[in-house]
């Protein structure tokens, strides 16, 4: 399995994943430095190492799991949607999620439109 991280928000609030030596599409270039949805991911100083960005999975959740508070009112990072989809392709999750997302629908008697 592909070993996936998180990547530090630089600007803006959303977190991208990256997977290294992954590449979304064959018009994605030909650095490493792209998310699994193909946005480019870069340190905001040149100083900054790449690696500096990523972080481990299990440590990133807790960065989404936190609301915003009187004390620290920081909108909530929030993760890229195109990228949990990449994700949930190359980890083998894709029936498992709809398997759990079709037990969450609302019982419904009709057929659909
Ligand atoms: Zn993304």
């Amino acid at each position: 399995m592909i070993e996936l991280f998180a990547v530090r928000p630089q600007r803006g609030a959303v977190v991208h994943l990256h997977g290294p030596g992954y590449r979304p599409g064959v018009k994605t270039r030909s650095s490493d430095r792209v998310a699994l949805c193909g946005a480019p991911v870069w340190p905001c100083s040149l100083d900054m190492p790449f690696d500096a960005l990523l972080s481990p999975l299990a440590d990133a959740v807790r960065w989404t799991s936190m609301a915003p508070s009187d004390t620290d009112p920081r909108p909530a990072w929030r993760w890229c949607r195109p990228c949990i989809g990449h994700a949930l392709d190359l980890t083998g999750l894709v029936t498992e999620f709809l398997i759990a997302a079709a037990e969450r629908q609302p019982q419904s008697t009709s057929s659909p439109p």
